[in-house]
C-alpha cells in the first residue's frame, strides 16, 4: 500500500465560475486559474499521482501549455486514474478537506464525490470529501481564496493473495 498527498490553492477572482469537484456552484466569484480552477480536483490529482511517485499535475499537464487553458479538471482527473491503472495500482480510498468560508459546500458534497468516483471509476464509498471554515483566519477565512488538503491510499492490484 502507498499513500499520497495533495495539497492546492486558488484564489477568489470577479467574473469567474466557481467550480468545485466538477460541479458549478452559483456564487458570487469563482477560482482563478489557467484551467477552470477546480482547486478540489487538483488537490486529488496530486495526492493520486503523489501516492504513485508519478510527479504533479505540473509535470502532467503543465500551465504553460494552451491545451489546458480552462481544462476541464474532471477529464484530467480521469487520466489521472489511467496512470494510475497503469501503473498497477488500484484507489483504496481518498478523503479531502475543503478550507473556505463561503460558500456553504454542504449541499454539493455528493455530486462532487460523484463526479470523481466516476472519473477515477471507482465506487462513490471510496470517495470523502470534507469542508471546514478557518474562522476567518488567514487567507481563507477572509474569503480571498481557496484551499484543498488531500490523501490517498493506493494498493497493487496483482499481490497475489491467497
Ligand atoms: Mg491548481
Amino acid at each position: 500500500m502507498r499513500i499520497g498527498h495533495g495539497y492546492d490553492v486558488h484564489r477568489f477572482a470577479e467574473g469567474r465560475k466557481l467550480i468545485l469537484g466538477g460541479v458549478s456552484i452559483d456564487f458570487e466569484k469563482g477560482l482563478l486559474g489557467h484551467s477552470d480552477a477546480d482547486v478540489l480536483t487538483h488537490a486529488v490529482m496530486d495526492a493520486i499521482l503523489g501516492a504513485c511517485a508519478l510527479g504533479d499535475i505540473g509535470k502532467h499537464f503543465p500551465d504553460t501549455d494552451p491545451a489546458y487553458e480552462g481544462a476541464n479538471s474532471i477529464g484530467l482527473l480521469s487520466r489521472v486514474g489511467e496512470l494510475m491503472r497503469e501503473q498497477g495500482y488500484e484507489l483504496c480510498n481518498l478523503d479531502a478537506t475543503v478550507l473556505c468560508e463561503r460558500p456553504k459546500l454542504r449541499p454539493h458534497i455528493d455530486a462532487m464525490r460523484q463526479n470523481i468516483a466516476d472519473a477515477l471509476q471507482v465506487d462513490r464509498e471510496l470517495v470523502s470529501i470534507k469542508a471546514t471554515t478557518e474562522e476567518g483566519l488567514g487567507f481563507t477565512g477572509e474569503g480571498l481564496g481557496m484551499a484543498v488538503h488531500a490523501v490517498c491510499l493506493v494498493d497493487k492490484e496483482d499481490k497475489g493473495r491467497i
